[in-house]
């Protein structure tokens, strides 16, 4: 009987111990957790510890209720919207284009678009510039040093997507790629300042997107309010639409605050 009392207790001891133990291990990787944790990138491999990345879907113009027009005659001055992402674009930086991936109407005119687009952001904040760089034969968006520019696979139905990797800690922008899809019809007209939305008819026009999307390079959010239809980070895009080659008030204003 007291044989059998001593081996309770030392029983009970070890259960204890296995208790108080497990709750303080389960606690400290909870800890850990918040300051360490390991993000997977794109294509589902581990990026270095601190960075993460958000990718920004811009979607056509549909769906209920039906999502307002830009305007076809004014510019906007009246939305002094814009909202940081997190992020701020520093240093000198180079993107890449995979010229493979380039639709073969386009190939003439993309250096000059690029260059339109950047400039679009650059009058607003020295700072909010990337220079055109080596050509690549990247194809897919990931955390790789290049800063990918091509056409390719984007969700189901998106016009276009931007990643951006950054440090979570600091908000450096890290990398910034920008795909086109594949699946839908380009083209380029010059915007003139009067020509808003007199793109080709069932295109989306690729200086129209690409300063758009730039915008997120920059570390400007997309925007879905009405108000903010004609700003160039409205969340939303239309086909022969040309305007957004400019910044809208808001998008001045956003490039300006965020760029120290
Ligand atoms: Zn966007």
């Amino acid at each position: 009987m007291k044989k059998n009392f001593k081996y309770l207790f030392v029983i009970s001891f070890f259960v204890l111990l296995a208790v108080v133990f497990g709750a303080y291990g389960s606690d400290a990787e909870t800890k850990s957790d918040n300051q360490d944790v390991v993000m997977t990138d794109v294509d589902g491999s581990k990026l270095p510890r601190g960075v993460k990345y958000k990718a920004f879907v811009h979607y056509p113009a549909k769906g209920k209720p039906p999502i307002i027009r830009p305007s076809c005659t004014e510019t906007n001055t009246s939305s002094s919207h814009f909202e940081p992402v997190g992020w701020a674009l520093k240093g000198s930086k180079f993107y890449n284009i995979n010229r493979a991936t380039v639709p073969t109407h386009l190939l003439s005119y993309i250096d000059e678009v690029m260059e339109n687009s950047w400039q679009a952001w650059r009058k607003a904040d020295s700072m909010a510039y990337v220079a055109k760089g080596d050509d690549t034969s990247v194809s897919r968006a990931n955390y790789d040093g290049t800063n990918l520019v091509a056409w390719g696979r984007v969700p189901n139905g998106a016009i276009a997507v931007t990643y951006t990797w950054y440090y979570s800690g600091t908000g450096e922008q890290l990398e910034s790629d920008l795909i086109f899809s594949n699946k839908l019809k380009w083209s380029y007209t010059p915007y003139t300042g009067d020509n808003d939305c007199a793109g080709i008819s069932g295109t989306y026009d690729v200086q129209d997107i690409a300063t758009h999307e730039l915008g997120h390079w920059v570390g400007l959010d997309d925007l879905y309010g009405d108000a903010d239809k004609d700003l160039t980070m409205y969340g939303y895009g239309f086909t022969a639409e040309l305007k957004k080659a400019t910044l809208g008030d808001g998008d001045v204003l956003g490039a300006a605050a965020i760029i120290p």
